[in-house]
């Protein structure tokens, strides 16, 4: 199988996280022009429209045609990116995202979700280049992850393969805003953190950093038995905020519970994209769609 590459021409994308949504026109050798951002209002009726606005504005202002819009977001979705329903955005329910850019910009548009996207940036920009399996996480307001088998990325039935911040981790843990208890993302998340210890995770303590990490590690243990790759790599605010200790606790967790052959030896460290991830991801989900 042949990896996921970047287009010949500049895209326009664009990544709708939980706290912001930034717009970039982002061009194959992965630099970006015309940078734009807005803070994401999640209950917001008015947030399709300034959305819309925000690609419009970017579009406006390269200097570059381009031919295709690639969005990176929150999951689920259904019909393969057709209909989004980010959890951290109650205003989005079943949202024809798609369909409504489609519209407003005359170009084609695909839309995946942003830990999906994540996963085909770090094989192409990222510390997965050299590999063709790997998982992708972001453990940040919510926790997603994308995995790339045999150097492809999965999809799945409806586009959601993947979800690694609904694997159980605590059998009877916090209830989950998926319906389930003790899920990856009801106890490892912003939120989640700020839930169990009443303090933001900025201000986390050690304690709290290493239980973020051993979760981590546990569920993807995990995923490595039962998907035979050996190396993880995290992004998210979160994640890389906590820095060491979360990273130390993950896989020493991980050497506990990877006991079967094929994922002995897995390492958890992480991204390397910094702050161009999810912009890059989101480019190579326009690119992938064109592909
Ligand atoms: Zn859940």
């Amino acid at each position: 199988m042949k990896k996921q590459t970047p287009g010949r021409a500049p895209c326009l994308a664009l990544d709708v996280g939980g706290t912001k949504i930034e717009a970039a026109v982002v061009h194959p050798d992965g630099s970006m022009s015309t940078r734009r951002r807005l803070r994401t209002e999640p209950e917001s009726p008015e947030l399709l429209h300034d959305v819309l606005g925000l690609l419009r504005a970017t579009r406006e202002q390269g200097d570059q045609d381009v031919a295709v819009v690639g969005v990176g977001c929150g999951g689920p979705m259904s019909g393969r990116g057709r209909w989004v329903s980010p959890l951290n955005i109650p205003a989005w329910r079943d949202l024809a995202l798609r369909e409504a850019i489609e519209e407003e910009l005359h170009l084609s548009c695909f839309v995946d979700n942003d830990a999906k996207a994540l996963a085909l940036a770090e094989g192409c920009y990222g510390a997965a280049v050299d590999l063709d399996n790997y998982l992708s996480m972001v453990v940040s307001t919510g926790i997603g992850g994308g995995l790339v088998i045999d150097g492809d990325l999965l999809d799945g039935r409806d586009g959601n393969a993947g979800h690694i911040g609904h694997v159980i981790v605590e059998p009877d843990g916090r209830e989950c805003a998926c319906g389930s208890r003790g899920c990856l993302e009801a106890e490892a998340s912003g939120p989640a953190i700020a839930a169990i210890s009443g303090r933001a995770p900025s201000e986390a303590d050690e304690e709290t950093k290493e239980r973020t990490g051993r979760l981590v590690g546990r569920a993807v243990a995990s995923a490595a038995s039962l998907l035979d790759f050996r190396d993880c790599f995290v992004a998210g605010s979160v994640a890389l905020g906590f820095g060491e200790p979360f990273f130390r606790s993950a896989n020493d967790e991980a050497a506990v519970r990877a006991r079967i052959a094929h994922a002995q030896g897995l390492r958890i460290t992480a991204s390397k994209l910094g702050e161009d991830g999810p912009l890059l991801g989101a480019a190579m989900v326009a690119w992938r769609g064109e592909w």
